[in-house]
Protein backbone atom coordinates (compact mmCIF):
# COMPACT_ATOMS: atom_id res chain seq x y z
CA UNK A 1 0.00 0.00 0.00
CA UNK A 2 0.83 3.18 -0.72
CA UNK A 3 0.78 6.57 1.77
CA UNK A 4 -0.32 9.95 1.51
CA UNK A 5 2.99 10.59 0.04
CA UNK A 6 3.20 7.78 -2.59
CA UNK A 7 5.80 5.69 -0.42
CA UNK A 8 4.97 2.13 -0.91
CA UNK A 9 4.77 0.51 2.96
CA UNK A 10 6.57 -2.98 2.56
CA UNK A 11 8.63 -3.20 6.16
CA UNK A 12 6.69 -3.94 9.27
CA UNK A 13 8.95 -4.35 12.31
CA UNK A 14 7.23 -5.67 15.32
CA UNK A 15 8.62 -5.21 19.70
CA UNK A 16 7.76 -7.88 21.02
CA UNK A 17 8.35 -6.87 24.46
CA UNK A 18 9.79 -3.76 26.13
CA UNK A 19 11.54 -5.86 28.78
CA UNK A 20 15.61 -5.79 28.12
CA UNK A 21 18.08 -7.32 30.04
CA UNK A 22 20.35 -4.49 29.78
CA UNK A 23 19.91 -0.94 30.18
CA UNK A 24 21.83 1.11 27.89
CA UNK A 25 22.52 4.80 28.51
CA UNK A 26 20.87 6.04 25.45
CA UNK A 27 18.22 3.77 25.71
CA UNK A 28 16.87 3.36 29.30
CA UNK A 29 16.66 5.06 32.24
CA UNK A 30 19.56 3.28 34.65
CA UNK A 31 16.55 2.47 36.88
CA UNK A 32 15.08 0.56 34.35
CA UNK A 33 11.18 1.61 33.04
CA UNK A 34 7.66 0.27 33.74
CA UNK A 35 6.54 -2.66 32.03
CA UNK A 36 4.15 -3.52 30.40
CA UNK A 37 2.28 -6.23 32.08
CA UNK A 38 2.39 -9.56 30.59
CA UNK A 39 -1.60 -9.49 29.44
CA UNK A 40 -0.92 -6.27 27.73
CA UNK A 41 1.71 -7.85 25.26
CA UNK A 42 0.23 -9.10 21.98
CA UNK A 43 -0.03 -12.39 22.57
CA UNK A 44 1.89 -14.85 19.52
CA UNK A 45 -1.76 -15.55 17.65
CA UNK A 46 -2.31 -11.64 17.70
CA UNK A 47 1.16 -10.82 17.03
CA UNK A 48 1.13 -13.25 13.80
CA UNK A 49 -2.58 -11.73 13.21
CA UNK A 50 -1.01 -8.37 12.85
CA UNK A 51 1.72 -10.03 10.33
CA UNK A 52 -0.67 -11.67 8.37
CA UNK A 53 -3.04 -8.28 7.52
CA UNK A 54 0.27 -6.46 6.94
CA UNK A 55 0.87 -8.69 4.26
CA UNK A 56 -2.63 -8.13 3.13
CA UNK A 57 -1.55 -4.38 2.48
CA UNK A 58 1.86 -5.57 0.91
CA UNK A 59 4.69 -5.92 3.60
CA UNK A 60 6.69 -8.45 2.73
CA UNK A 61 9.50 -8.22 5.42
CA UNK A 62 9.30 -8.41 9.34
CA UNK A 63 11.92 -7.83 11.77
CA UNK A 64 11.34 -8.84 15.23
CA UNK A 65 12.98 -6.28 17.70
CA UNK A 66 12.53 -5.28 21.63
CA UNK A 67 13.36 -4.16 24.06
CA UNK A 68 15.07 -7.41 24.05
CA UNK A 69 13.43 -10.14 21.62
CA UNK A 70 15.25 -12.79 23.20
CA UNK A 71 13.91 -11.65 26.44
CA UNK A 72 10.41 -12.86 25.26
CA UNK A 73 9.79 -16.24 26.47
CA UNK A 74 9.38 -18.40 22.99
CA UNK A 75 10.16 -15.87 20.93
CA UNK A 76 12.13 -18.70 18.39
CA UNK A 77 8.22 -20.09 18.10
CA UNK A 78 6.79 -16.76 17.31
CA UNK A 79 9.73 -16.33 14.49
CA UNK A 80 8.90 -19.69 13.23
CA UNK A 81 4.66 -18.56 12.93
CA UNK A 82 6.19 -15.28 11.74
CA UNK A 83 8.26 -17.38 8.84
CA UNK A 84 4.95 -19.04 7.80
CA UNK A 85 2.25 -16.28 6.96
CA UNK A 86 2.57 -16.41 3.16
CA UNK A 87 3.45 -13.32 1.14
CA UNK A 88 6.42 -12.94 3.84
CA UNK A 89 9.55 -12.80 2.54
CA UNK A 90 12.51 -12.19 4.46
CA UNK A 91 12.45 -11.95 8.40
CA UNK A 92 14.76 -10.23 10.73
CA UNK A 93 15.74 -9.50 14.27
CA UNK A 94 17.50 -7.39 15.84
CA UNK A 95 19.18 -7.93 19.51
CA UNK A 96 22.16 -7.39 21.54
CA UNK A 97 23.41 -10.76 21.24
CA UNK A 98 23.74 -11.66 25.42
CA UNK A 99 21.05 -14.34 25.15
CA UNK A 100 22.20 -15.29 21.73
CA UNK A 101 24.64 -18.24 22.14
CA UNK A 102 22.63 -21.24 23.15
CA UNK A 103 19.21 -20.32 20.35
CA UNK A 104 21.05 -19.15 17.47
CA UNK A 105 20.72 -22.37 15.84
CA UNK A 106 17.14 -23.03 16.86
CA UNK A 107 16.64 -18.63 15.63
CA UNK A 108 17.82 -19.62 12.06
CA UNK A 109 16.27 -22.79 12.11
CA UNK A 110 12.97 -20.79 12.67
CA UNK A 111 13.15 -18.82 9.38
CA UNK A 112 15.13 -15.90 10.71
CA UNK A 113 17.17 -15.15 7.75
CA UNK A 114 19.23 -11.48 8.96
CA UNK A 115 20.25 -10.93 12.24
CA UNK A 116 21.68 -7.06 13.53
CA UNK A 117 23.50 -7.32 16.75
CA UNK A 118 23.40 -4.05 18.51
CA UNK A 119 27.41 -3.80 20.04
CA UNK A 120 28.75 0.04 20.46
CA UNK A 121 32.03 -1.30 22.10
CA UNK A 122 34.72 -3.94 21.91
CA UNK A 123 35.97 -2.83 25.60
CA UNK A 124 34.48 -4.41 28.36
CA UNK A 125 34.54 -2.05 31.04
CA UNK A 126 33.12 0.40 28.38
CA UNK A 127 30.70 -2.35 27.64
CA UNK A 128 29.48 -2.75 31.45
CA UNK A 129 29.49 1.36 31.50
CA UNK A 130 27.27 1.88 28.41
CA UNK A 131 24.32 -0.99 29.03
CA UNK A 132 25.11 -0.51 32.52
CA UNK A 133 24.56 -4.53 33.37
CA UNK A 134 25.82 -6.29 30.33
CA UNK A 135 28.90 -8.82 29.24
CA UNK A 136 30.94 -8.41 26.26
CA UNK A 137 31.55 -11.86 26.82
CA UNK A 138 28.25 -13.06 26.51
CA UNK A 139 27.72 -10.64 23.33
CA UNK A 140 30.64 -12.17 21.50
CA UNK A 141 29.41 -15.47 22.13
CA UNK A 142 26.37 -14.93 20.73
CA UNK A 143 28.10 -13.49 17.61
CA UNK A 144 30.21 -16.49 17.71
CA UNK A 145 27.33 -18.65 17.79
CA UNK A 146 25.36 -16.31 14.77
CA UNK A 147 28.25 -17.08 12.46
CA UNK A 148 28.37 -20.62 13.54
CA UNK A 149 24.42 -20.96 12.58
CA UNK A 150 24.96 -19.85 9.40
CA UNK A 151 24.23 -15.50 9.81
CA UNK A 152 26.86 -13.84 7.48
CA UNK A 153 27.43 -17.26 5.48
CA UNK A 154 25.94 -15.25 2.44
CA UNK A 155 24.04 -12.32 1.15
CA UNK A 156 20.70 -13.57 2.03
CA UNK A 157 21.94 -14.18 5.35
CA UNK A 158 23.99 -11.28 6.17
CA UNK A 159 25.48 -10.41 10.15
CA UNK A 160 25.27 -6.68 11.10
CA UNK A 161 26.41 -5.10 13.81
CA UNK A 162 24.70 -1.87 15.03
CA UNK A 163 27.39 0.52 16.35
CA UNK A 164 25.74 3.89 17.97
CA UNK A 165 27.62 6.64 17.56
CA UNK A 166 28.58 8.73 20.74
CA UNK A 167 30.90 11.29 20.86
CA UNK A 168 33.17 11.38 23.90
CA UNK A 169 32.29 7.91 24.69
CA UNK A 170 33.08 5.43 21.82
CA UNK A 171 34.33 7.37 18.41
CA UNK A 172 37.58 6.34 19.23
CA UNK A 173 36.59 2.86 18.27
CA UNK A 174 35.18 3.78 14.87
CA UNK A 175 39.07 2.21 13.30
CA UNK A 176 38.78 -1.17 15.23
CA UNK A 177 35.19 -1.69 14.60
CA UNK A 178 36.08 -0.93 10.60
CA UNK A 179 38.95 -3.55 11.23
CA UNK A 180 35.92 -6.07 11.78
CA UNK A 181 34.45 -5.42 8.73
CA UNK A 182 38.00 -6.00 7.12
CA UNK A 183 38.73 -8.98 8.49
CA UNK A 184 35.12 -10.95 9.14
CA UNK A 185 31.99 -11.04 6.90
CA UNK A 186 29.56 -9.07 8.36
CA UNK A 187 28.11 -5.15 7.66
CA UNK A 188 29.41 -2.80 10.27
CA UNK A 189 26.51 -0.49 10.52
CA UNK A 190 27.36 3.37 12.29
CA UNK A 191 24.86 5.10 13.74
CA UNK A 192 23.76 8.41 14.14
CA UNK A 193 22.27 8.71 17.62
CA UNK A 194 18.43 10.00 17.89
CA UNK A 195 17.75 12.51 20.37
CA UNK A 196 14.89 10.94 22.11
CA UNK A 197 13.41 9.44 24.85
CA UNK A 198 17.02 8.59 27.52
CA UNK A 199 19.37 11.05 25.23
CA UNK A 200 17.24 13.78 23.85
CA UNK A 201 18.63 16.22 26.56
CA UNK A 202 22.26 15.11 26.13
CA UNK A 203 24.60 17.60 25.49
CA UNK A 204 25.66 18.46 22.00
CA UNK A 205 29.33 17.03 21.51
CA UNK A 206 27.39 13.44 22.19
CA UNK A 207 25.63 13.69 18.70
CA UNK A 208 28.13 13.54 16.15
CA UNK A 209 27.44 12.98 12.21
CA UNK A 210 28.93 9.72 10.32
CA UNK A 211 31.49 11.71 8.72
CA UNK A 212 33.74 10.91 11.03
CA UNK A 213 34.01 7.18 10.40
CA UNK A 214 35.10 8.18 6.54
CA UNK A 215 37.41 10.81 8.46
CA UNK A 216 38.80 8.48 10.60
CA UNK A 217 38.74 5.85 7.59
CA UNK A 218 39.91 7.52 4.69
CA UNK A 219 40.25 4.22 2.77
CA UNK A 220 36.76 3.56 2.58
CA UNK A 221 35.33 3.53 -0.51
CA UNK A 222 31.72 4.24 -1.64
CA UNK A 223 29.64 1.17 -3.48
CA UNK A 224 26.20 2.17 -3.33
CA UNK A 225 23.08 2.15 -0.46
CA UNK A 226 21.48 -0.83 0.81
CA UNK A 227 17.55 0.15 2.69
CA UNK A 228 18.55 3.11 4.74
CA UNK A 229 22.54 2.60 4.95
CA UNK A 230 24.80 3.96 2.46
CA UNK A 231 27.34 1.76 1.81
CA UNK A 232 31.74 1.20 1.90
CA UNK A 233 34.83 -1.31 1.60
CA UNK A 234 38.12 -0.96 1.45
CA UNK A 235 40.73 -2.82 -0.04
CA UNK A 236 40.56 -6.57 0.77
CA UNK A 237 37.28 -6.08 2.98
CA UNK A 238 35.58 -9.57 3.48
CA UNK A 239 32.32 -7.66 5.05
CA UNK A 240 31.36 -3.96 4.48
CA UNK A 241 30.40 -0.33 6.15
CA UNK A 242 27.05 0.74 6.35
CA UNK A 243 26.50 4.60 7.59
CA UNK A 244 22.92 5.23 8.46
CA UNK A 245 22.59 8.90 9.23
CA UNK A 246 19.57 9.16 10.87
CA UNK A 247 19.86 12.63 11.69
CA UNK A 248 22.23 14.54 9.73
CA UNK A 249 20.61 13.39 5.92
CA UNK A 250 17.05 12.57 6.62
CA UNK A 251 15.78 9.81 4.73
CA UNK A 252 12.05 10.13 4.87
CA UNK A 253 11.37 10.37 1.51
CA UNK A 254 12.32 6.72 1.30
CA UNK A 255 10.51 5.32 3.93
CA UNK A 256 8.52 2.16 3.96
CA UNK A 257 8.15 1.28 7.24
CA UNK A 258 5.61 1.20 9.94
CA UNK A 259 6.41 -0.72 13.76
CA UNK A 260 4.36 -2.02 16.17
CA UNK A 261 4.91 -1.30 20.14
CA UNK A 262 5.20 -4.55 22.37
CA UNK A 263 1.42 -3.24 23.54
CA UNK A 264 -0.27 -3.25 20.32
CA UNK A 265 0.00 -0.01 18.96
CA UNK A 266 1.01 1.13 15.49
CA UNK A 267 3.54 4.44 14.84
CA UNK A 268 3.43 5.72 11.66
CA UNK A 269 6.95 7.52 12.40
CA UNK A 270 9.41 6.35 15.08
CA UNK A 271 9.41 10.26 15.41
CA UNK A 272 6.08 11.57 15.75
CA UNK A 273 3.58 10.85 18.43
CA UNK A 274 0.80 9.53 16.44
CA UNK A 275 -0.32 5.64 16.82
CA UNK A 276 -3.27 3.58 16.46
CA UNK A 277 -4.40 1.06 18.61
CA UNK A 278 -4.41 -2.51 17.06
CA UNK A 279 -5.41 -4.43 20.70
CA UNK A 280 -8.22 -6.81 19.89
CA UNK A 281 -8.85 -6.32 16.25
CA UNK A 282 -8.73 -9.22 13.71
CA UNK A 283 -9.36 -9.93 10.36
CA UNK A 284 -10.73 -6.17 7.94
CA UNK A 285 -11.09 -4.22 11.21
CA UNK A 286 -6.88 -5.20 11.51
CA UNK A 287 -6.45 -4.08 8.36
CA UNK A 288 -8.13 -1.33 8.78
CA UNK A 289 -6.56 0.14 11.44
CA UNK A 290 -3.09 -0.70 9.83
CA UNK A 291 -4.15 0.99 6.84
CA UNK A 292 -5.27 4.12 9.01
CA UNK A 293 -1.95 4.23 10.54
CA UNK A 294 0.26 4.56 6.96
CA UNK A 295 -2.07 7.09 5.74
CA UNK A 296 -1.05 9.08 8.84
CA UNK A 297 2.61 8.80 7.88
CA UNK A 298 4.03 12.13 7.95
CA UNK A 299 6.60 13.87 5.30
CA UNK A 300 9.32 14.20 7.49
CA UNK A 301 10.50 14.16 10.98
CA UNK A 302 11.96 17.52 12.37
CA UNK A 303 14.74 16.02 14.78
CA UNK A 304 17.64 18.13 15.49
CA UNK A 305 20.30 17.23 18.63
CA UNK A 306 19.82 20.14 21.34
CA UNK A 307 17.09 22.10 19.55
CA UNK A 308 13.69 19.41 18.27
CA UNK A 309 14.12 16.23 19.69
CA UNK A 310 11.88 13.35 18.46
CA UNK A 311 8.24 14.14 19.13
CA UNK A 312 7.68 10.88 20.46
CA UNK A 313 7.05 10.16 23.89
CA UNK A 314 7.85 6.73 24.29
CA UNK A 315 11.04 5.45 24.93
CA UNK A 316 13.06 3.48 22.18
CA UNK A 317 12.76 -0.17 24.17
CA UNK A 318 9.01 0.27 23.64
CA UNK A 319 9.38 0.70 19.69
CA UNK A 320 12.42 -1.38 18.88
CA UNK A 321 14.70 1.18 16.59
N1 LIG B 1 17.59 -4.82 22.37
C1 LIG B 1 17.87 -4.97 21.00
C2 LIG B 1 19.19 -4.34 20.62
O1 LIG B 1 19.71 -3.54 21.40
O2 LIG B 1 19.66 -4.66 19.55
C3 LIG B 1 16.77 -4.46 20.07
C4 LIG B 1 16.08 -3.17 20.46
S1 LIG B 1 17.09 -1.72 20.41
C5 LIG B 1 15.94 -0.49 20.92
C6 LIG B 1 17.22 -1.48 18.64
C7 LIG B 1 18.35 -0.60 18.17
O3 LIG B 1 18.07 0.75 18.50
C8 LIG B 1 19.72 -0.91 18.78
O4 LIG B 1 20.66 -1.11 17.75
C9 LIG B 1 20.05 0.34 19.56
O5 LIG B 1 21.43 0.58 19.60
C10 LIG B 1 19.29 1.39 18.77
N2 LIG B 1 19.00 2.62 19.51
C11 LIG B 1 18.41 2.75 20.71
N3 LIG B 1 18.29 4.06 21.04
C12 LIG B 1 18.84 4.77 20.02
C13 LIG B 1 19.01 6.17 19.75
N4 LIG B 1 18.60 7.10 20.61
N5 LIG B 1 19.60 6.52 18.59
C14 LIG B 1 20.02 5.59 17.69
N6 LIG B 1 19.87 4.26 17.88
C15 LIG B 1 19.29 3.86 19.03
FE1 LIG C 1 18.08 -3.04 25.70
FE2 LIG C 1 18.54 -2.74 23.12
FE3 LIG C 1 17.72 -0.65 24.61
FE4 LIG C 1 20.14 -1.62 24.98
S1 LIG C 1 19.37 -0.68 23.09
S2 LIG C 1 18.65 -1.13 26.61
S3 LIG C 1 19.89 -3.76 24.61
S4 LIG C 1 16.54 -2.45 24.16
Amino acid sequence: MRDGYGRTIRYLRLSVTDKCNCRCVYCMPATGVPRCRHEDLLSFEELTEVVRAATTLGVRKVRITGGEPLARRGVVDLCRMVAAVPGIEELDMTTNATMLAPVAADLRASGVTRLNVSLDTLDPERYRAVTRVGTLADALAGIRAAHEAGFGSSADSPLKINFVLMGGVNVDEVPRFVDMAQREPVEVRFIELMPMGECALWPRERFVSADVVLDACPELVRIGTGGVAELYRGPGFAGRVGLIRAVSHRFCSACDRIRVTADGRVKPCLHSAAEVSVRGFRGEELERALARAILMKPARHELAPGARPSATPRDMNEIGG
